[in-house]
């Protein structure tokens, strides 16, 4: 039942992490913020409080309900400790398969029998994320939208074995946390990557053939298809080492050349080039600027 829903373990507290620990806080759960990183951990609370202050400006948040929201989280590094008595756990570690598989071990292992396990994975299988536990029937994905505190979706994911009554809580679960729900079933990408991520990529590929230029590219979609970023930005927002892990899933779950993985993106995530997240992708990102600058490697090809 969703009101025996107390304690929240989220699991990793990258870009994802904290802004899932932060509306799970303002909706007055008790969360359990668990990174194996004390330096994320840290820089996630100061974000949280950051996007919290801007809430209070924008007078969304009351600024004693600012301090009750943060007064909900506590950080761990310790996994068993941060799971030992949740009720429900969120993982939103690296879009690694066999790291999220050892987390889930991990989680089976020391979560009480009750605890339900969400994964926010953008497009690992659930049906193989269940499948190294004991409860299948209780592993789903529960995925959040990037930045999680703005947007409205939630996409649930029904794995071959989740239970009926599982999916119902994590629906009314998204619902109680202000989003909108939609229920897929587990194929690669869901919906949501397997739509998206074939247009961000072969965005890539035209940047890459030279068609157009990073600024013309994201235009062309913005002003042409009324997005509201282009899908260049868009791949630095949700950052290129993800998206490149998620045409990997797409290439490989179907099988399909595709879904091959532009070139250009598996040069830019070995060079460590990873988006806002690393402070270069296909734009340059400078502290506490809002301009949006093209990055050094493609503004001499801009065509102007
Ligand atoms: P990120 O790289 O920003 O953060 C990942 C965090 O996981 C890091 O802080 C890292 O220290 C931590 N981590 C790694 N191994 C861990 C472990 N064993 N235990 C605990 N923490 C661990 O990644 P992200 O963008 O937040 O993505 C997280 C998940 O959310 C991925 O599955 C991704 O596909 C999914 N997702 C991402 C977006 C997006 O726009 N970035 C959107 C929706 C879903």
């Amino acid at each position: 039942m969703i009101q025996d829903l107390k304690i929240i373990t989220v699991i990793g507290s990258g870009t994802m992490g904290n802004g899932i620990c932060h509306v799970f806080a303002q909706n007055g759960f008790t969360v359990h913020m668990m990174d194996i990183n004390q330096v994320a951990l840290d820089k996630a609370m100061a974000t949280i409080g950051k996007n919290m202050d801007r809430q209070v400006a924008k007078g969304g948040l009351t600024e004693e309900a600012k301090n009750a929201a943060i007064g909900n989280i506590t950080t761990y590094t310790d996994m068993a400790e941060a799971v030992k008595n949740a009720d429900f756990v969120v993982e939103a570690a690296t879009e690694n398969i066999d790291l999220k598989l050892n987390i889930f071990r991990q989680l089976d292992q020391h979560c009480p029998p009750h605890c339900i396990l969400a994964s926010n994975t953008s497009s690992i299988s659930i049906t193989k994320i269940g499948s190294v536990t004991k409860r299948a029937n209780k592993v789903i994905g529960m995925h959040f939208m990037n930045p999680v505190p703005v947007m409205k979706l939630v996409e649930v994911i029904n794995g071959y074995a989740t239970e009926a009554a599982v999916t119902q809580l994590v629906y009314q679960l998204s619902e109680k946390l202000g989003k909108v729900p939609c229920v897929a079933n587990d194929y690669p990408g869901f919906i949501a990557n397997r739509i998206l991520m074939p247009m961000i990529n072969e965005a890539i590929i035209a940047l890459q053939e030279g068609v157009a230029g990073v600024a013309e590219i994201d235009t062309i979609m913005k002003l042409g298809m009324a997005h509201p970023m282009g899908p260049l930005q868009l791949a630095d927002f949700i950052g290129l080492d993800t998206c490149l892990s998620i045409m990997n899933v797409l290439y490989h779950g179907f099988g399909n050349q595709k879904y091959a993985p532009a070139t250009l993106l598996v040069n830019m995530v070995q060079a460590g080039c990873m988006g806002v997240k690393s402070g270069e992708g296909f734009y340059k990102y400078t502290a506490g600027s809002k301009d949006l600058v093209v990055s050094s490697m493609f503004a001499s090809k801009e065509w102007k």
